[in-house]
């Protein structure tokens, strides 16, 4: 009796044992999946956030610390850089006349089409907001601005969309500015100096008949833009005007 006791109590607490043994192991291994799970949701978060939701393009936020993130690069190892604003031309008159919707597929072919120009792994479009896009162009000069501006003219040319209420073109187009971060120039350079000679680039390239690149020769003087055309439409008046304007009016760049 005494000894079957001691056996029952043996195996009683062996059994409790292996019971509490894989309790344990369910619960590690349901830990390690939650932790699998919680890291699937952090990247997917950290991704949702550095995304435009409409078009899949890098947003804002994104563009922002990639920009500042690559002026150091460049300045660093005195490289070019190029930054170039892409609006679209008379995009409220295409939201009138075709609606909100079809407004929306728009933005979503330019943005297919501007990220197919960026052929380099350091390229970057972005959704800058609204119907306003953004390339950041590292290790690009002068003549390798040009032949991206000529390509994003180019293919958004070629989507066809059509826009009855346009008064550049009968289809969807858009203005570029482009602003360059010379290599040699070693004075130190805030990411908004450069957005804001994009910006006038593209002021001069919409007072200029749009659909067409327009690069900023830098700071420019006072309020007035300083900036030479990059690529031009092949309407008729258009280079006597860009002549008009400051700056050095360029002969289309061969791409
Ligand atoms: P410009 O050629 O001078 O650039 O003229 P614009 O009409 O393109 O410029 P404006 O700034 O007057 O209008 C921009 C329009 O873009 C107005 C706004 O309703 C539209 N827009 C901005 N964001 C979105 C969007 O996410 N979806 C749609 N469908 N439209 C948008
Ligand atoms: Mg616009
Ligand atoms: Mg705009």
């Amino acid at each position: 009796g005494w000894y079957a006791g001691r056996i029952y109590g043996v195996l009683a607490a062996c059994y409790l044992l292996i019971v509490l043994l894989s309790e344990n192991a369910r619960h590690y291994d349901r830990l390690v999946q939650n932790g699998a799970d919680l890291r699937i949701a952090n990247d997917s978060l950290l991704e949702m956030s550095m995304q435009d939701g409409l078009t899949g393009l890098a947003n804002r936020r994104a563009f922002d610390t990639y920009l500042t993130e690559q002026i150091a690069i460049a300045q660093r190892h005195r490289r070019p850089l190029t930054l170039a604003a892409v609006d679209v031309d008379h995009f409220k008159a295409y939201n009138d006349r075709y609606g909100h919707q079809a407004g929306d597929d728009c933005l979503k072919a330019i943005a297919a089409a501007l990220k197919s120009c960026c052929q380099r792994p350091g390229d970057l479009a972005a959704r800058y907001g609204g119907e306003e896009f953004s390339l950041i162009l590292p290790d690009t000069d002068r003549a390798g601005a040009a032949h991206i501006a000529a390509a994003v003219l180019n293919t958004i040319a070629n989507l066809r969309i059509p826009h009855a209420s346009s008064a550049t073109a009968p289809h969807i187009s858009v203005s570029v500015g482009a602003a360059i971060l010379a290599g040699e120039s070693s004075a130190p350079l805030a990411p908004a100096q450069l957005i804001a000679q994009a910006d006038r680039a593209l002021y001069c390239a919409k007072e200029n008949g749009r659909n067409q690149s327009v690069l900023s020769d830098g700071e420019g003087v006072g309020f007035t833009p300083i900036c030479s055309a990059l690529n031009a439409p092949a309407a008729p008046d258009s280079s006597a005007r860009a002549a008009s304007m400051q700056g050095q009016a360029l002969q289309p760049q061969a791409s």
